[in-house]
């Protein structure tokens, strides 16, 4: 690979093994992970990134010298952030998503920067990334370095949900085949959701919910991550943390842990 005319550092990538054998079944995805190749995700300090949160909206914060963390619900929070949860608890996490989210977005980069940075960090057996278990595109340069990235790894397959619709419609026609896109909604462009026309994932609260939605409820992540499903919505269960006393607390009781909502 040709060397960089920018000083890199790296970001994390994080192994997704929990998935790979649900996905290594279906035969569209199958041939990503063909000769050993993997499931990886590239994660990023949830709420902090993810500027068109709002149902959502949940971050760790550091609450004292010790480095102590905590939650925080945003203003409009409905159901809360798994992964801000999982960062207030575990200081890894916590700095691993730190870390790769300074590194892409502190320093004055622009889009050939961070697909620099991107494609040097990426482990040689990724053969299917979920762009961001934690976080979202935080700016259209961003959105654009991973676009490049796939277009420039045809024979890996990258699939992302995202609250920045704006930066997705604005390069919609130019998103190659192989990063397969869902919107998600509780963010503060929901509207765009149906006067755009796109794929979409809604949270429900229960498998009735989905039922009366018409939605197939996504377990596993193949709906998102299968191309020749780009254009179907689907639905996923609430799960996670829910702030008490919410609907969402409620219905979390009534699944008993068969949620699949992982953000
Ligand atoms: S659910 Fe997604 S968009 Fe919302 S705060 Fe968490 S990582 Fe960000």
């Amino acid at each position: 690979m040709a060397q960089s005319l920018y000083p890199l550092d790296t970001v994390n990538y994080s192994k997704a093994n929990a998935k790979t054998h649900a996905m290594s079944e279906v035969p569209e995805l199958a041939k990503y992970l063909e000769g050993g190749r993997k499931i990886y995700s590239l994660d990023l300090l949830s709420g902090w990134s993810c500027p068109f949160a709002n149902e959502c909206l949940s971050k760790a914060v550091t609450v004292d010298y010790s480095g102590k963390r905590k939650v925080v619900d945003g203003p409009n929070t409905k159901f809360r952030c798994f992964s801000a949860s999982q960062e207030a608890q575990y200081t890894n996490v916590y700095n691993s998503r730190s870390h790769n989210l300074r590194q892409l977005s502190e320093h004055p980069r622009n889009d050939w920067h961070m697909s620099d940075l991107l494609r040097d960090s990426m482990p040689a057996n990724l053969g299917i990334c979920r762009i961001h278990v934690a976080g979202d595109f935080f700016n259209e340069s961003y959105f654009k370095a991973w676009m490049f990235i796939a277009e420039t790894h045809p024979d890996r397959l990258f699939y992302a949900y995202t609250k920045s619709l704006k930066y997705w419609i604005n390069n919609r026609d130019d998103v190659p085949d192989n990063l397969v896109m869902t919107a998600s909604y509780g963010g503060r462009d929901d509207h765009l959701i149906a006067t755009e026309g796109l794929r979409s994932a809604v949270v429900v609260f229960s498998e009735e919910q989905a039922e009366r939605l018409g939605a197939e409820i996504d377990h596993d992540d193949s709906h998102a991550a299968r191309p020749t499903l780009r254009d179907q919505s689907f639905a996923l269960l609430l799960h996670g943390t829910q702030p008490k006393g919410t609907e969402a607390a409620t219905a979390l009781k009534a699944l008993k842990g068969k949620g699949s909502y992982s953000r």
